[in-house]
Formats: C-alpha cells, structure tokens, sequence
C-alpha cells in the first residue's frame, strides 16, 4: 500500500518540482505536458496479463524498454521535444523505484 503512494506520489511530484525549478514562468503548461507523458503506460495494454502488481515496468514493457529510454534521453538534447522527454524519462524514475522497492531490479 505505502509502495503505490510512493509510487503515484513520484509520478506526480517529480514531473512538479523540475516544473517548478526549471521552468517557473510557465511551471503549469511544463508540469502538465511532463504529467501527460503518462500515457507511455498505454504498452501495458499489450501486456499479459495487463496489470501485474509484482512485474517491474522498465525493461519489460516496449516503450519501458532500455532502448526506448535511450531514445528519451537523446530527446532532451532537442529543445522542442525537451519536456516531453523529461516527462518520459522521470516517469521512468517513478517506475524504477517501484521495481527497487519490490526487490525485483
Ligand atoms: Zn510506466
């Protein structure tokens, strides 16, 4: 239980506080568009069985795989596609420390 909200609480809060640092003046639109990059967990829909509460996301997934996420980090050295990476790539912080916390990476 105490996993989940962490869980959930690094999904949101992480996108909000780099919105926060990093772009003050309009932390809102950043925060939303890092927030909306939740959607990469439309692969788990490809899945079997779909929602596996001991399965660890990163690495198993397509687009949580290893080379997805290279792909995300080269994208934040492209400006206009910044936010979104970073939305992608923290949303795989949040969801590898629940494989940590499981014990199962
Ligand atoms: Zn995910």
């Amino acid at each position: 239980m105490w996993q989940s909200i962490i869980h959930y609480g690094l999904h949101f809060s992480l996108p909000l506080l780099v919105a926060i640092l990093f772009y003050r003046s309009q932390w809102k639109k950043a925060f939303l568009i890092m927030i909306a990059m939740m959607v990469v967990d439309i692969d788990h829909l490809l899945a079997d069985p779909i929602f596996d509460p001991g399965r660890c996301s990163v690495g198993f997934h397509f687009l949580h795989t290893y080379w997805a996420i290279g792909v995300y980090f080269i994208c934040a050295f492209i400006k206009p596609l910044r936010l979104f990476s970073l939305g992608l790539l923290l949303h795989m912080v949040a969801d590898f420390t629940d494989c940590w916390m499981m014990g199962t990476w």
